[in-house]
């Protein structure tokens, strides 16, 4: 067979496979639903207009075909939370770990069965080009970190998952995209809400007229900053950080006034405020007070904050019934109500591991080679109006966007 040949057999089964995948349905996320929020639940439509957007379809992949994946930085949430979540992907599966500390990564390797020739430095990272078993790199750094780090990833031919926020500055976050685009690689921000299912129907919700007409979203994230933890430490730092409560958290209540409105926002004002002369907040906020006006009218009042205890809060206003889900963007438990005319109604929706489902999104929407639902271009307009609320807050000026 000449090598033309071979090619046009390959792609011959390339799209025979395609298509019967486009038959069986591509969506892998189980929206356990039906019997309590029921017809009301559909996939969500999502920001950045996806198609790979979830459905109530098995996976598409085959059980033996996982992707390999590297976790770069093990820190609290990528030893807590991530590498846990790998045992629940249908599509995933960790090949590799990244680490300034050797010790670390062999006893990680050895409790994830990771091959310990797939341990890397961050002074061999570039090498990793050469590993065919990682498809796909997760930076879970420190924010100042993310975009080189993503960058010599796509320039290694790897396609890349990026924590939040996806960078310390717009320039930075334009930068990454356009190395993913070079290097024909896909780039994804781990906005985790936008895959977990109370999140959803939150959205669904929103979206179905059964709260009326939308007029107002609130939405706080706050935690009190520890100064003692490790994993606080580099949050206190400009340079690292990018910001301080609303680039950690605040993107949270910012991403939930976008994805429950599906519309960017119009007009930003904003107020911020540290208490003087705590030490925590010499390079970085405490608080911040946002609010933005959506071209259907809803305004957004959100918050973020380094002082207050635990919030993790969204509110919907219809002019019909008020939502609450809280908390919202918690790794687990979350608890929706419904306030109307006739009570409150607690919403049971099934529970899912939100890492595993968003890992295997990446995975799938490579697999199936379409758009991931929150791509590069996704963080970069987070990034863009983060910059906005922080100038509202330093001008005191309404700013239109
Ligand atoms: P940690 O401090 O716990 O982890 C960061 C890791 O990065 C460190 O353990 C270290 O890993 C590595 N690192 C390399 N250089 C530095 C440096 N100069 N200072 C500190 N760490 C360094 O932070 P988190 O795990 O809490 O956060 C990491 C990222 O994940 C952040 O972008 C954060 O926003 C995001 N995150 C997302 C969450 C979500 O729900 N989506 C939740 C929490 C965090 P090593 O020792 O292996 O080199």
């Amino acid at each position: 067979m000449t090598n033309n040949q071979t090619m046009f057999e390959s792609l011959k089964k390339e799209l025979s496979r395609r298509s019967l995948l486009h038959k069986v349905g591509f969506g892998f996320m189980g929206l356990s639903v039906a019997g309590t929020l029921g017809h009301i639940i559909k996939p969500a439509r999502t920001l950045a207009q996806s198609e790979a957007a979830p459905s109530n379809e098995p996976s598409s992949v085959p059980p033996n075909k996982k992707l390999g994946w590297a976790v770069v930085g093990l820190g609290k949430f990528a030893t807590q939370q991530i590498m846990p979540s790998f045992a629940e992907c249908k599509s995933s599966k960790l090949v590799a770990l990244v680490s300034g500390d050797s010790a670390k990564a062999e006893k990680y390797a050895k409790q994830y069965g990771v091959n310990p020739k797939n341990i890397y430095k961050y002074q061999n990272y570039d090498s990793i080009r050469n590993n065919p078993e990682v498809d796909i790199i997760y930076i879970i750094l420190p924010n100042g970190m993310h975009a080189e780090y993503s960058i010599r990833g796509a320039q290694a031919g790897k396609h890349i998952m990026c924590e939040k926020p996806m960078a310390n500055t717009v320039e930075e976050c334009q930068a990454m995209i356009d190395a993913a685009k070079k290097a024909n690689r896909k780039l994804m921000i781990a906005y985790r809400a936008q895959y977990e299912p109370y999140n959803l129907a939150t959205i669904q919700l929103a979206q179905s007229g059964k709260l009326g007409k939308l007029k107002l979203i609130t939405s706080d994230h706050g935690r009190n900053l520890n100064p003692k933890d490790p994993a606080d430490v580099w949050r206190m730092q400009k340079k690292l950080a990018g910001g301080g409560s609303l680039y950690d958290i605040g993107v949270y209540s910012l991403q939930a006034a976008r994805y429950i409105t599906r519309e960017e926002p119009v007009a930003i004002s904003a107020m911020t405020y540290s208490t003087p002369d705590d030490p925590r907040f010499r390079e970085v906020e405490e608080n911040v007070n946002f609010v933005l006006r959506f071209p259907s009218g809803v305004l957004a009042n959100c918050t973020s904050s380094y002082g207050y205890s635990n919030t993790k809060r969204i509110q919907v206003f219809g002019s019909d019934a008020v939502l609450e889900l809280d908390p919202a963007t918690d790794y687990y438990k979350h608890r929706l109500t419904i306030k109307d005319k006739n009570g409150n109604q607690e919403q049971k929706i099934e529970e899912k591991n939100q890492f595993a489902l968003e890992m295997d999104h990446l995975s799938e929407s490579i697999i199936q080679n379409k758009q991931p639902k929150t791509p590069g271009e996704e963080g970069l307009q987070d990034v863009k109006l983060m910059q906005l609320i922080y100038e509202a807050a330093r001008t005191g000026k309404t700013i239109k966007v």
